[in-house]
């Protein structure tokens, strides 16, 4: 029997409850998350996350936060009156956030970036932001490049905007406590601009974290069906019989209502990489051609029965997806849900979904490999470019760019950098290349003379200006020639 879900409100808020053996939990879920954030403030709201539950006095005990690409979610266990504590204190951190000292902002930046150093070691990051840009949902592959910069004042106003009332649903394991009063200023925020695909035709793309990974976009209905039907395919080949692989990790994003991406990587050893993606590539074209089979169909249906006997688990999802769906406005995929879905979970189905998906495959290769045409040929793939500066063919900067010259001691003796109105030149013996202004996401300077560049796909690239005379004028210059908030500079000490 699946757990019954039970909807109410409180001081206004929506509130979903459920009844599974467990003590009481309150979760309170807000529609913001790493999607939302501009690259200029990327990191912003999983600062955010861990300066409410710094500044909450005493520090709540069984309490936990996580921002995830989507909503930022606070949990609590305890007793109903501890729920009650915890709702409070949270708000009240909310609204005392601006009182923090600036040494306890530093602390815990220092503490988030030992964090997503290694979250954004993980594998299957960067191919949402090839898939869709840094500036909406792929920044929750792409990394946080500007939480070394953000402030106080950034935290404040975020919170501001985003940690309202109107954008609050509040669930629990077990009925609500009596008392909740939620003070938080009212508030919409802006609705989400809609994800864009830009990989129009299966392609490959040189990766500096994956030995080799894939993703595709399928329906939410479909994706999990689909992800156990590739896990059962690809480990019965690349590791039962070619030993080509240990394992496979599979990650389901939710973009919207009608897509989710899912990445799956692989672990060959390197010298195996390039065998590994051409078996990958042979296992995937044969479920195109000759449609899935009966067994690894009847596999991903085993794995839902299996998850639906756990009374527990589907009272958690429940509420997650019941919070998700009414903070995002979304339909809910509910455990009940995807029971009754199963009927229509047939090979033909899981067939047809993957057909679909298969034309904006996309896969990453560890870039210590090279991907030799008679793979990316006859498999029809294209070879997307990691490099943010592209060659600049006969164009010349135009007139009336800002020059400047290498520093014969420097690191790039020789070089000369040019801006003009549209791009940034570098060039020297043999070398002209440009980056176009308008395909930069970000630039950012944090004192040590390097500047950051980041593009819309996630590309980045740098420049160090104590290469250059008069060097410290390029970040100003650059700053002159580009939108408002996209450049972001500690100050100068
Ligand atoms: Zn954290």
């Amino acid at each position: 029997m699946f757990p019954e879900a039970h909807e109410t409100t409180i001081d206004g808020v929506p509130a979903f409850w459920t009844e599974i053996d467990e003590s009481p939990q309150v979760t309170m879920t807000f529609g913001v998350g790493m999607r939302d954030e501009p690259p200029s403030l990327s990191g912003v709201t999983h600062l955010l996350e861990h300066l409410l539950f710094s500044s909450m006095e005493p520090s709540p005990l069984l309490a936990n936060g996580a921002t995830g690409p989507s909503v930022l979610r606070l949990t609590a266990s305890g007793t109903p009156s501890e729920l009650v504590d915890f709702v409070h204190a949270v708000t009240r951190a909310v609204r005392t956030l601006d009182a923090l000292p600036g040494a306890e902002v530093d602390r815990e930046k220092r503490v988030l970036e030992a964090e997503t150093t290694d979250h954004y070691a993980q594998p299957a990051c960067t191919l949402l932001a090839h898939r869709f840009g840094y500036a909406g949902i792929g920044k929750s592959s792409g990394g946080t490049v500007a939480l070394p910069l953000l402030t106080l004042d950034d935290v404040v106003s975020w919170a501001g905007t985003h940690l309202t009332r109107d954008n609050l649903v509040l669930s629990f394991v077990g009925p609500p406590p009596e008392g909740i009063e939620i003070y938080l200023p009212s508030g919409v925020p802006a609705p989400r601009p809609v994800e864009t695909d830009s990989v129009g035709v299966p392609t490959v793309v040189p990766s500096e974290r994956h030995h080799l990974a894939f993703s595709i976009v399928t329906t939410p209905a479909m994706a999990s069906h689909v992800a156990c039907v590739l896990d059962h395919e690809i480990l019965g080949d690349l590791r039962q019989r070619d030993g080509l692989i240990y394992s496979t990790d599979t990650y389901l994003t939710d973009i919207d209502e009608g897509r989710t991406a899912l990445d799956v990587h692989l672990d060959p050893l390197p010298e195996q990489t390039i065998p590994a993606l051409e078996r990958l590539l042979a296992v995937l074209h044969r479920m195109r051609d000759d449609g899935v089979s009966r067994e690894a169909v009847e596999y991903s249906l085993r794995s839902l029965r299996d998850a639906s006997a756990d009374r527990a688990s589907c009272g958690h999802q429940l509420l997650r997806e019941l919070a998700h769906s009414h903070v995002l406005g979304v339909p809910a995929h509910t455990p009940r849900a995807a029971a009754a879905m199963a009927q229509a979970v047939t090979p033909a189905a899981v067939t047809e979904a993957l057909r679909g998906a298969l034309g904006g495959l996309l896969i990453a290769v560890d870039d210590k490999q090279t991907v030799p045409e008679t793979v990316t040929g006859p498999n029809g793939l294209a070879v997307r470019s990691l490099d943010l500066w592209i060659d600049s063919g006969a164009e010349r900067p135009g007139p009336g760019a800002v020059r400047w010259r290498a520093r014969r001691r420097g690191a790039l003796p020789g070089f000369r950098l040019a801006l003009d109105a549209n791009c940034l030149w570098l060039s020297a013996r043999g070398l002209e290349q440009r980056v176009p202004l308008d395909t930069l996401a970000f630039a950012s300077h944090r004192g040590d003379g390097w500047i950051g560049l980041l593009d819309h796909d996630g590309r980045s690239a740098g420049i160090d200006m104590t290469d250059f005379r008069r060097g410290r004028d390029i970040l100003d210059e650059l700053a002159k020639r580009l939108p408002v908030g996209l450049v972001r500079a500690t100050p100068h000490p």
